[in-house]
């Protein structure tokens, strides 16, 4: 196929073409003479280029009004077998529009550009809501013999029939597709060098004929997302994504519980306690070599006290030959202390850290000595960890180290189940500080020496640190 024709209007949409192009980076701009001063490919005609473009099979993205696509385009329209991706993009991206070629794959294109401009696509085919894959548009390397017999057979899935499958087709395996072993319907996968599939292709039958050298090779795929503090809009749109795409969740209970209404009907949960991280690793990482998409949750961000790490630990440890192929990602979270923060102002403002106070993973010694050289660099400091049921003495012991080199009228945050039914954010003195008012899900903020309280109006109050000394 073509690369793909980002067609703009003027130079207003040059930076959205760019955006574009992060995601397509093969893509090329074309831009209308007299209005466009960047480099771009330039015409005179709208028309006539879109047309061209058309009929050369060349997928087109219109930064411009759906209608005036349409328009262009509508006297070309006679075989939907041909006809190119065409998606028409608003040009402050707040909409990607695929509007034909849903047999060249437009709406999987709409997906891609949506995703880096952070919006939903318009997608409208119910077969592909529904069952997330287009059984008229395969992937590269497979052919449907019988396209003539698909539309009835998808007529039949929307109305509830299930399917059988017979041979390997991951994209198939990990659709939405209601595959069952009793399935009414069935599809088959043939080799290209096998010359008879062993059913007929019929409307209750689609075979498929696949190219082993053009298919591109499945990987398993291990995300590990932050789903940020709790509250979904804290959670970031890839992070979404991923959770909505992944065929397995892997996490503590407590997290895929807050990030369950995501979870669709094709997606395993599986939970686990919370302090077995590295069990919970190995599972995800052999869950994932065998070719699955798996999402493993934390809360917050994962690098941050949580599951990143362990995974890494594990692999560098065990260093399994078959986690050699997956694709490993890791997805940023808000951090329980970004949250905390913004609640009360800045009081992160400039200079600081983040210590946890469990003894768990590390000494106790360790601890009282990261907090007493984080006091006397006179950093703001995030406490992770506090208090648990078992741990209640820590943070007792934390304060009295900080009294010794920091005033007790240094501001203190408390923010305890951010983002999450039961929020709670007080501030007060260093001196007032009480094990009771910590728990483990509470992150506490300590203030540096500059940390100020201020008042907006009667009433409403904030916490910075100044940027400069
Ligand atoms: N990865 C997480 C931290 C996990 S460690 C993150 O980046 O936020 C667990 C600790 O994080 C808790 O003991 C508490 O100190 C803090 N924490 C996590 N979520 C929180 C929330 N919603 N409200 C307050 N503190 C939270």
């Amino acid at each position: 196929m073509n690369p793909p024709a980002i067609v703009i209007l003027g130079e207003a949409s040059i930076p959205i073409s760019r955006q574009i192009q992060a995601a397509l980076p093969e893509a090329l701009v074309y831009g209308l003479a007299d209005r466009v001063q960047s480099i771009v490919i330039t015409y005179d005609n709208f028309g006539e280029t879109v047309r061209e473009l058309f009929q050369a099979g060349t997928p087109i993205i219109g930064v411009c009004a759906a209608g005036i696509l349409i328009r262009t385009i509508a006297p070309l329209l006679s075989n939907k077998w041909q006809e190119p991706p065409v998606l028409a993009i608003a040009e402050d991206g707040s909409a990607v529009v695929p509007l034909l070629g849903g047999l060249q794959g437009v709406n999987d294109l709409a997906r891609q550009i949506a995703a880096v401009l952070q919006v939903a696509p318009a997608i409208t085919t119910t077969g592909d809501i529904r069952f997330r894959t287009t059984l008229l548009s395969p992937p590269p390397g497979y052919t449907l013999v019988n396209p003539d017999d698909a539309k009835t057979f998808i007529a039949d899935l929307l109305a509830g029939a299930t399917v059988k499958l017979f041979g390997e087709a991951p994209w198939l395996e990990n659709s939405r597709l209601p595959i069952a072993e009793a399935g009414k319907l069935t599809i088959e996968i043939i080799h290209k060098s096998q010359s008879q599939p062993t059913s007929t292709p019929s409307q209750d039958c689609l075979v498929y004929e696949v190219d082993i050298d053009c298919v591109e090779p499945t990987q398993g795929k291990l995300a590990i997302v932050g789903t940020g503090p709790g509250s979904a809009v804290w959670m970031s749109p890839e992070v979404k994504q991923i959770l909505e795409s992944a065929t397995d969740w892997v996490g503590y209970k407590t997290y895929l519980d807050l990030a369950e209404p995501l979870r669709k009907t094709h997606t395993t949960r599986h939970e686990s306690d919370n302090r077995v991280e590295l069990d919970r690793a190995r599972f995800a990482l052999d869950l994932a070599a065998q070719k699955r998409t798996v999402a493993i949750v934390s809360s917050g961000d994962p690098g941050i006290y949580a599951m990143a790490a362990a995974v890494f630990e594990v692999l560098e440890r065990e260093a399994k030959s078959e986690w050699q192929e997956i694709e490993i990602q890791v997805c940023p979270g808000i951090s329980a202390m970004q949250a905390a923060a913004a609640q009360v102002g800045a009081p992160l403002g400039h200079d600081f850290c983040a210590i946890s106070l469990s003894d768990i993973l590390k000494p106790w010694d360790v601890i009282a000595q990261r907090i007493k050289a984080a006091a006397q660099a006179d950093f703001a400091i995030a406490f992770y960890n506090p208090v648990s049921k078992q741990r209640t003495w820590q943070l007792e012991k934390a304060k009295a180290i900080l009294l010794e080199l920091r005033s007790p009228e240094t501001p203190v945050v408390l923010a305890r189940n951010l983002g999450r039914p039961g929020q709670t954010v007080t501030v007060k003195p260093l001196a007032q500080l009480a094990i009771e008012d910590a728990d483990m899900r509470t992150v506490i903020l300590i203030g540096s020496s500059k940390t100020r309280i201020i008042q907006q109006r009667p009433g409403k109050q904030w916490v910075y640190t100044p940027r400069h000394y």
